[in-house]
């Protein structure tokens, strides 16, 4: 399968996990490459930002900014060697993350077969934008989905980055929870009318500020405190951004 590439390898690291409902705990991170979707502030633009593509992202305000080689960013690599990999770090939750890991479902249904095998104590999350279905296999092989709808501010059309019957497949399913990324005020009305438009309840709305410095993440998460206590959603940190900024790998 195709995943990120960091240094001369797969980006398989093992970590905190920095967000959602599980932020805190110890977990080993996936990174698929490829994206359905182009964000223009996405943190991990090296899954799909690739040389001769036509996205256009924050960074290609700063001069030194480069669309990547795709060769340079991914590697394919077989199932077996995820699974060892994997396997052999000192923990048993593994968080399949992107890029979009969804667009690769089959081969991370054999990653976790693979992982189940050694042992059946592995605990699966998946981050997923939420425009892609699962199949009834992947949904049930997996622990818990993050699914983060994009808002207005990732640039992105809504008829790419909402995709109704995906959304309330969610919204139905006991294992998911909603991740939403905000910047203010436009923001948290954006979250209230797609949560109540596709009956997404509040206790399992998270809202993250979005930033890849503390900094950042400060002057966002002023706007989204008082509405995350008023309508009764979780606020949320970027932990990992706390402890190591912008840093790939960790
Ligand atoms: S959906 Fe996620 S990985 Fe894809 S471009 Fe948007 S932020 Fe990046």
């Amino acid at each position: 399968m195709l995943l990120a590439r960091l240094n001369d390898g797969p980006e398989i690291f093992f970590t905190l996990q920095g967000e959602g409902v599980s932020a805190g705990l110890s977990a080993i991170f996936v990174r698929a490459a490829l994206c359905n979707l182009h964000c223009r502030w996405c943190d991990t633009d090296h899954t799909w930002n690739f040389e001769g593509t036509p996205w256009q992202h924050d960074k290609d305000a700063d001069p030194a900014y480069r669309k990547y080689r795709k060769a340079d960013v991914t590697i394919e690599i077989p199932v077996g060697e995820i699974v060892s990999h994997v396997a052999s770090f000192p923990c048993r939750r593994v968080v399949l993350t992107g890029g979009e890991p969804l667009l690769q479902q089959e081969a991370w249904l054999e990653v976790i077969t693979g992982l189940r095998a050694i042992d059946p104590a592995f605990v699966l999350e998946v981050e997923t934008n939420g425009t892609k279905m699962p199949t009834p296999e992947f949904r049930s092989a997996v622990n818990q989905f993050n699914v983060s709808p994009k808002l207005g501010n990732s640039g992105m059309e809504a008829r790419l980055r909402t995709v109704p019957a995906v959304i309330s497949s969610f919204a139905e399913d006991p294992k998911a929870w909603f991740k939403f990324v905000a910047r203010g005020p436009d923001d948290v009305a954006e979250i209230l009318a797609f949560t109540a438009e596709h009956n997404i309840p509040a206790g399992k709305v998270l809202v993250m500020p979005e930033g890849r410095s503390s900094a950042e993440l400060d002057h966002h998460a002023a706007a989204l405190t008082a509405p995350c206590m008023l309508h009764g959603w979780r606020f949320c940190d970027r932990l990992h951004v706390r402890l190591w900024g912008d840093k790939r790998g960790v």
